[in-house]
């Protein structure tokens, strides 16, 4: 397709151009290009307006990520200002103002010494850089066998090669090779998975299995454990209680780096700046956030980092190393300005109280779902959460039939007005942080007619 710039196109031109042109992030190859995602023309707080003038609620909010919603006139302006006074420097030589602001802003919501903040581009590239700091580290600190790396299944934490091999939900990277040598997997801490143990006993065998895998590889050898708070595109599974803290004592007693990522539940996801230490009992030595940092309103991430550690490395102990990581856009202006101008919506709105406030009726009302047939589990945890379906609700097994089930729900969903996170056989609700108890019961309520329908269809 060709048309001459600045001419309009309609929607039906560019649904066709989207079709033709766009490889998406998830194809299914055989039908490139036949069918047409939903495009959107326009967002107003929770909701999406479609290009027919649909307006459905965005039940994952993007992609847990538009935390104070959509069409807020404050970002707007801040990034338009922004980008007509300096709209870009390089990092590598230079300092922007918002970037510096958004640094001392970010180490004081962070706890413990999490003092100093690197910029990326995004989610991955923040989980990717901290990675890559903590090799940088190690070999600064004459132990360059020390470079392994643990994390669980079911965690996701990005799309670089570094962070997809990171990232163990099965069948997330099938034709992808993987980097594998030097990355091991523990169990997901998933109670639907701990068989007869209660939660107590579940905790033991998930730290007694970290122990044996520190002690598999050697302890000199394991650098890092990378992990969630929650496992958000696992499937919002919240560890057992204590869960984190023990593992942070063993990481202590390894001398292993442990990185909490945060970038789905970060900034007001579970009501507070930061979910690690007061939602998760964990001081962590590095803390990665992206997403709702600018809720979604343009790209940026990064990662706070312990002074404890950066000491070891810098100044008397530098021994002579330059640390040289990063990216052309590490720090945008426009980004950090963006950011700053969220993180004061945030806090004149209330927006983290609200969720402290609202939590509990979103999980009463997504419990509520455990009636229906198809449902499985039930989880939530601040203004996130997820409904498990299973054709079989007693099993534990997730068969291939049921790992469709959440892109039937969707659809009907869709129909109703609601956008669904369909994960296998899982339905993620992450919406907007600003959203209402009335509105809750809106999206609760068309989840509900979704699953009875496709219910309906299957059984
Ligand atoms: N880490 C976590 C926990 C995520 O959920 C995601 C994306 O969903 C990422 C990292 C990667 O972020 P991005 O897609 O911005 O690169």
């Amino acid at each position: 397709m060709n048309k001459a710039v600045g001419s309009q196109w309609n929607a039906t031109e560019m649904e066709e151009a989207a079709r033709r042109h766009l490889l998406s992030p998830s194809e299914a190859m055989e039908k490139l290009g036949q069918s047409a995602r939903p495009l959107l023309s326009r967002g107003d707080g929770i909701y999406v307006i479609d290009a027919k003038g649909r307006r459905l609620i965005d039940g994952p909010a993007g992609m847990w990520c538009t935390q104070i919603g959509y069409n807020r006139r404050e970002i707007a302006d801040a990034i338009a200002e922004q980008a007509l006074q300096l709209a870009y420097n390089s990092p590598w030589y230079t300092v922007n103002s918002p970037s510096a602001e958004l640094a001392a802003r970010i180490a004081a919501m962070t706890p413990g010494d999490l003092n100093r903040v690197f910029f990326t581009t995004g989610g991955s590239t923040a989980v990717d850089s901290a990675l890559r700091f903590v090799e940088f580290y190690n070999n600064v600190l004459g132990r360059p066998e020390k470079k392994h790396i643990i994390v669980r299944r079911e965690g996701y934490h990005g799309s670089t090669a570094l962070t997809a091999a990171c990232s163990g939900r099965a069948g997330n990277w099938p034709n992808f090779d993987i980097i594998s040598d030097r990355i091991s997997f523990i169990s997901s801490p998933n109670i639907r998975l701990a068989g007869d143990k209660d939660e107590a006993a579940f905790l033991d065998f998930l730290v007694d299995e970290f122990r044996q895998e520190i002690a598999r590889v050697g302890a000199d050898k394991v650098a890092v454990f990378l992990a969630e708070p929650l496992l958000a595109s696992g499937g919002v599974i919240i560890p057992p209680k204590g869960y984190h803290a023990r593992f942070k004592a063993v990481c202590e007693e390894h001398d292993i780096v442990y990185i909490s990522d945060e970038v789905v539940t970060g900034f007001g996801r579970c009501g507070e700046w930061f979910a690690s230490e007061k939602v998760f009992g964990v001081v962590p030595d590095i803390i990665t956030f992206a997403k709702g940092v600018t809720s979604g309103y343009v790209p940026l991430g990064g990662f706070a980092i312990s002074e404890r550690l950066l000491d070891k490395v810098s100044g008397d102990n530098a021994r002579g190393s330059n640390y040289s990581n990063g990216y052309t856009y590490s720090g945008h202006p426009v980004s950090c300005a963006a950011a700053l101008a969220n993180i004061a919506v945030i806090e004149k709105d209330g927006i983290l109280e609200h969720v402290r406030d609202i939590s509990g009726y979103f999980a009463e009302r997504l419990h509520s779902l455990a009636d229906l047939p198809l449902v499985a589990n039930v989880r939530a945890s601040g203004l996130v959460g997820c409904v498990e379906c299973l054709v079989d609700t007693s099993s534990p097994n997730v068969t291939d039939f049921d790992k469709r089930i959440g892109a039937r729900i969707d659809i009907h969903c869709a129909e109703l007005g609601l956008i669904v996170r369909p994960l296998g056989n899982m339905c993620v609700m992450s919406p907007a942080l600003i959203i209402t108890r009335e509105q809750i019961d809106d999206m609760i309520g068309i989840l509900r007619q979704g699953i009875e329908r496709a219910a309906a269809e299957i059984m």
